[in-house]
């Protein structure tokens, strides 16, 4: 008998970066290397806050080999997204399990069907 877990994807917009989220002054672009990864980033012309795009944030967790967090991928005719391992197995889904995909506004309901 199949048994059936739920994910759910969910779309997030890109924040446009004009303003300084603590003092509300304006911006200029900078480079900050942290542990050898050079980030693109804003700082505050005000009180030198640095604040990243979330392109930024997420090419550093994975240049700097943190674990939850993958690239969307155009693999022939399918968007690809891999499931980090750990979290996979938490959940019981296996390679081979069966995905239904169903698509309602900015989210996209998978139910997996385990063989
Ligand atoms: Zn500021």
């Amino acid at each position: 008998m199949m048994s059936k877990l739920k994910l759910l994807l969910r779309t997030q917009e890109k924040k446009e970066l004009s303003t300084c989220p603590i003092c509300q002054s304006g911006l200029e672009e900078t480079t900050v290397v942290r542990k050898g990864i050079k980030l693109h980033g804003f700082k505050c012309k005000k009180c030198g806050e640095i604040v990243f795009p979330s392109s930024e944030v997420f090419k550093y967790e994975i240049l700097s080999g943190k674990k939850n967090v993958r690239e969307v991928r155009r693999v022939g005719n399918s968007i690809v997204i891999g499931l980090p391992k750990a979290l996979a197995e938490e959940v019981g889904i296996k390679s081979g399990d069966l995905a239904y995909f169903e698509g309602k506004g900015k989210e996209i309901r998978v139910d997996i069907f385990k063989k």
